[in-house]
């Protein structure tokens, strides 16, 4: 038996009824709600004002009822009726980043995964405990700014998509920064980027075995970033300055890539470790997440990021991916949600899953 993620009376609603998939309306609720159908469990679908109508050109993905609030942030509010309706709430990015983390991690609605890592996910210096304490390589970290030596990248707290970092060639570049908020300074990694979507299921005996549970890799992606890319990136933020244009890294789309097979036992070993890590500090990072990093020349893996919840980069894959379909063909990150969940429950281990 794993960690118990819930305590019993926040289960309650659930007893001998069957889950409801509930998410807000963006990000990667068509991917959630078509595996929830594909699994025979009903979906709810959150809005802020009417229900949006691309879910009518998407029919396989179009929940079967809406829960509508005015506002992301009156959410909780509803928590009453998110319960009546044995709701389980699926995070995912935008949800996390619209509600709050304070907010989300307090939500009385079973949530899918373990809302205690939003503690360790939402403060980068928390991050960086967590993976470097489990044995991960990461870009170095700049306490003192004297102690910079190449290009460097200033990062903001949170989710922001990127948003406002910096980038500086050297140390004197970095005299023109002015922060607007809490950031980190850290070396600006050179090589090339894979955002690597994992599942780690608590209650799985089979497959690539943890301490408890085990670890499936279901797809792998890059990011398109806005107005600046890949290797031009140092030299283009010149140019981008010249024309009066700060350089961005804000996500505007997905493209799916594959990993040297060679390089998999990194990835996995990677993962193992983080999981791993996660079940000492805080009981598990249950469920779908991502590692994002970039492979340097010299083929070492330096993690920038942890996202502990389905990434919109597995939007790719609602009908499968070269990996997912070597763990069953055409397994959606959505699907396997709402097949965690009605296993656990059939097998009386929600607490296992559900926080
Ligand atoms: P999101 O919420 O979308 O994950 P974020 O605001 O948390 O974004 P990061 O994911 O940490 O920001 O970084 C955004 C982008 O900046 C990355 O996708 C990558 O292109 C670039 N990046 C981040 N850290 C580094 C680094 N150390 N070296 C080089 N590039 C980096």
């Amino acid at each position: 038996m794993g960690t118990l993620l819930a305590a019993p009376e926040r289960l309650a609603s659930l007893e001998g009824r069957t889950p409801t998939v509930a998410t807000l309306c963006s990000h990667s609720s068509l991917q959630i709600f078509h595996g929830a159908r594909a699994e025979g469990l009903p979906t709810l679908g959150i809005c802020v004002g009417p229900p949006p109508r691309f879910y009518d050109a998407f029919p396989l993905a179009r929940p079967d009822r809406f829960l509508s609030v005015p506002r992301v942030k009156d959410l909780p509010a509803a928590a009453d009726r998110l319960r009546s309706e044995a709701a389980i709430i699926v995070p995912h990015g935008s949800f996390v980043e619209y509600l709050g983390p304070e907010a989300f991690s307090t939500i009385d609605v079973p949530v899918f995964g373990n809302r205690a890592v939003l503690g360790w996910e939402s403060d980068r210096r928390k991050e960086r405990d967590w993976l470097e304490s489990a044995g991960v390589s990461m870009p170095r970290l700049y306490e003192d700014p004297s102690e910079i030596t190449g290009p460097v990248i200033v990062k903001y707290y949170g989710a922001k998509g990127g948003k406002g970092f910096y980038l500086a060639k050297n140390r004197d570049a970095l005299d023109e920064f002015r922060p607007t908020g809490p950031y980190v300074i850290q070396e600006y990694v050179l090589g090339t980027r894979y955002y690597m979507h994992f599942f780690y299921s608590p209650i799985t005996e089979h497959g690539y075995r943890l301490t408890h549970g085990s670890l499936e890799l279901l797809g792998m992606d890059r990011r398109d970033e806005a107005n600046i890319d890949e290797l031009y990136k140092l030299g283009a933020q010149e140019e981008l300055l010249k024309a009066g244009i700060r350089p961005t890294f804000v996500v505007t789309g997905n493209v799916p890539v594959i990993l040297r097979e060679s390089l998999l036992p990194k990835a996995f070993d990677v993962a193992a470790r983080i999981i791993e890590r996660s079940i000492e500090l805080f009981g598990g990072m249950v469920g779908p997440f991502c590692i994002e990093g970039i492979m340097t020349e010299d083929l070492e893996y330096k993690v920038f990021e942890i996202s502990s919840r389905i990434v919109a980069g597995t939007n790719l894959f609602i009908s499968g991916s070269p990996y997912s379909d070597l763990v069953e063909p055409g397994l959606s990150t959505g699907r396997r949600i709402a097949r965690e969940i009605k296993r656990a429950q059939a097998e009386g281990r929600l607490a296992e899953v559900l926080s």
